[in-house]
């Protein structure tokens, strides 16, 4: 056990951000660098050592929590390191964006604040960087077998490392012209600094896996030559189809898809664009959909110095304590300010959008909403609550809808969807094709990180049984899995 009076003498004290003012300016991580490291070990310390600790089941990837706060309050940050990339090959990208579950199933959180097991997560793998421990794992010999992997997101950068150090031969191969997947172009540089997904990759590359951009499998390749050059395939293109809002005026011009919009917004951060072509600067920006990818174009619009920002929800404002339904230790809805939301804009909840009206350029100026409310478990407009607001730049961030069909993929490989569209698996992540198997949003529908990442552990798994017989590779997850309900 870390501190055995910890959790009664230390509070709980999160990662400190910079002053709004100040981080609107830029597009760096919205964090004070180095503010944690001060404060870490005592905030580990609060960890209680549980007999049962729910914070592993709260964990997609199982990870190993009291054991790896015992190391952090002790300051062994590499013990620390080597524990937690036993369950999580990419800790830097959960400890920065995961919504932690586990910190919602924490016993201490029964009746006072959880441990802050995220921050504790990515200070340990931040000093592991800094110290030079995170080195490449090459295997030690090969199989001869070769495995594709298609799409280069936390799914099939984590079948990809974990399939490569068995000794298998692999490719991954991107649509995109970089490596990442929504971790490089949804997910804005303020959430998380890109350079954390290029070490990783020269680790990855260091180890032996092979990289392939701009090659769209279904289109630039097709599904029958990439089965004859490999023995195994992993299917881990996401689940990258927008969602859409068909309603009167949706053609006007300034109506965006939020993955239309961000993704240019980060290739300015890149340095391929100077400026976005779709920009919000001095505009009144509304931002359809209330959830993460909503809250990123708040936070990107702010920083493109948007006149106004607004966030439409149909659904009702979550309330700011546990509801009778959702008891500890299961992830809650909660009410939740993002860092984008502390910067400003307004949020409206229980609205629907009826159209988009429009100046005689076909530009869009004002966008029409009425309230709604649940009526016999089913959402009504209200009437008599009409009312228009400025819009003259709309996103839509409505969720997404399936893995993306238009190259042909499903329909080369001739791949089974399940009753909800994704690609449909057993429960060793193997679809209905022998030898192809599916890994994150792409088989789960869209989701998190820390679950793309499990998946795409636990489909390596299956791979390297199918290609080898059996397997030491560990399978956090079954395809079914909902760990406490995220
Ligand atoms: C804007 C936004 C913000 C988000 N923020 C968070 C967050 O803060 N925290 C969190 O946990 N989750 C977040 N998510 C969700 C998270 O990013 C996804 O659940 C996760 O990235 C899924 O990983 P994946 O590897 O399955 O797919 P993806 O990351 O979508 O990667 C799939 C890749 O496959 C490529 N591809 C597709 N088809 C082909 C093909 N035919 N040939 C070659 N390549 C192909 C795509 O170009 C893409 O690069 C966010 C999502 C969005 C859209
Ligand atoms: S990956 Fe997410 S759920 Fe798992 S320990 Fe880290 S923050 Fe918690």
């Amino acid at each position: 056990m870390a501190d055995p009076k910890g959790f009664l003498s230390t509070d709980r004290e999160v990662a400190k951000t910079r002053p709004v003012d100040e981080r609107v300016k830029d597009w760096n991580e919205v964090y004070v660098p180095g503010s944690l490291l001060p404060i870490i070990s005592k905030q580990a310390g609060r960890c209680m050592d549980c007999g049962i600790p729910f914070c592993h089941n709260g964990c997609p990837l199982g990870n190993l929590i009291p054991e790896w706060n015992d190391y952090a309050y002790r300051e062994d940050w590499r013990a620390a390191s080597e524990r937690l990339h036993a369950t999580n090959n990419f800790p830097e990208f959960t400890g920065r964006l995961c919504p932690a579950p586990c910190e919602s199933a924490c016993v201490l959180g029964i009746n006072q604040p959880p441990v802050t097991i995220k921050n504790v997560e990515v200070t340990i793998i931040d000093k592991a960087w800094d110290a030079g421990d995170v080195t490449p794992q090459p295997p030690e010999r090969l199989s001869g077998k070769t495995v594709a992997v298609i799409g280069s997101g936390p799914a099939g950068l984590a079948a990809a490392q974990q399939l490569t150090r068995a000794g298998h031969t692999v490719a991954v191969y991107e649509r995109a012209d970089r490596i990442g997947g929504l971790l490089r172009y949804g997910i804005p540089e303020f959430k998380m600094e890109k350079r954390h997904i290029n070490r990783r990759i020269e680790q990855m590359r260091a180890e032996g896996t092979k990289f392939r951009t701009e090659t769209e499998i279904g289109r630039d390749i097709d599904a029958a030559k990439l089965r004859k050059r490999y023995d195994a395939v992993v299917i881990a293109a996401g689940a990258t189809t927008s969602r859409d809002l068909p309603v009167p005026g949706r053609e006007l011009n300034g109506i965006h898809f939020a993955m239309e919009y961000l993704p240019l917004a980060n290739k300015v951060q890149e340095g391929d664009l100077t400026t976005s072509p779709i920009t919000a600067e001095g505009k009144h920006v509304v931002v359809i959909g209330g959830g993460d990818t909503g809250a990123d174009c708040v936070g990107t619009a702010h920083r493109q110095g948007a006149a106004s920002v607004t966030q439409l929800e149909i659904m009702p404002r979550p309330g700011d304590e546990r509801n009778a339904n959702q008891p500890w230790p299961t992830f809650p809805m909660l009410y939740k300010v993002t860092s984008a939301h502390e910067e400003g804009g307004e949020r409206i909840y229980s609205v629907s959008t009826t159209h988009f009206e429009g100046d005689e350029d076909g530009n869009v100026q004002w966008l029409h909403l009425t309230e709604v409310e649940f009526k016999d478990g089913k959402l009504e407009q209200k009437p008599g609550t009409e009312r228009k607001i400025p819009a003259q730049l709309v996103t839509l961030a409505m969720g997404f809808t399936g893995t993306d069909q238009k190259n042909g993929l499903v329909e080369q490989f001739g791949l089974e969807l399940d009753e909800r569209g994704n690609i449909a698996r057993d429960a060793d992540f193997a679809t209905n094709v022998p030898g192809v198997f599916v890994a994150g949003d792409a088989g789960r529908g869209q989701s998190l990180i820390v679950w793309a990442i499990a998946e795409g552990r636990s489909a390596a798994r299956g791979v390297d049984r199918y290609l080898a017989g059996a397997s030491e590779l560990p399978a956090p997850i079954r395809p079914t899995d909902r760990a406490l309900m995220v």
